[in-house]
């Protein structure tokens, strides 16, 4: 006789409070400076997914992206970077293709032929937090989700 498995159990994204995106640096310096508040993304969110959002700087450096930020006013250094860190939270508002919905902040910020603007609001730099980046959307180690809510 053969054991039925149980079906494995995959933890789902729909209606977490808290999600977390890993975003390169330095691009993750801007948006937890409060200057950022547009991502460009090729994907939107699954279920239409909003609420707070934990920025994670990811490990590899855009070394592209230096200039983008100091021809915007926005110089960093390396040495100032955080990587592979959970550095801020941060309000996911709103998801939009380029076009008539593009606010102020997109033309600063958000590519055009980007395929969707995330729209960020309330950012706030929390305590930073090692760990590793992964992926798409997903649910941070428990002491960042903790953070998060009490940013
Ligand atoms: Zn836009």
């Amino acid at each position: 006789m053969i054991a039925r498995r149980a079906p494995k159990r995959r933890r789902t994204l729909k209606g977490q409070p808290v999600l977390a995106l890993t975003v390169r640096p330095p691009w993750s310096h801007w948006i937890r400076a409060g200057v950022k508040l547009v991502e460009n993304r090729s994907w939107a969110p699954a279920h239409r997914w909003r609420g707070r959002l934990v920025i994670h700087a990811g490990k590899r450096v855009d070394q592209d992206a230096f200039w983008y930020g100091a021809i915007r006013g926005h110089h960093v250094d390396d040495d100032d970077l955080n990587i592979g860190e959970y550095i801020a939270v941060c309000d996911l508002v709103d998801v939009h293709e380029p076009g008539e919905a593009c606010t102020e902040a997109c033309s600063i910020w958000g590519v055009p032929g980007a395929a969707f603007h995330w729209v960020l609001s309330d950012v706030k730099p929390i305590v930073t937090v090692e760990g590793r980046g992964r992926q798409r959307l997903y649910i941070p180690p428990p002491d960042v989700i903790d953070l998060a809510l009490a940013a």
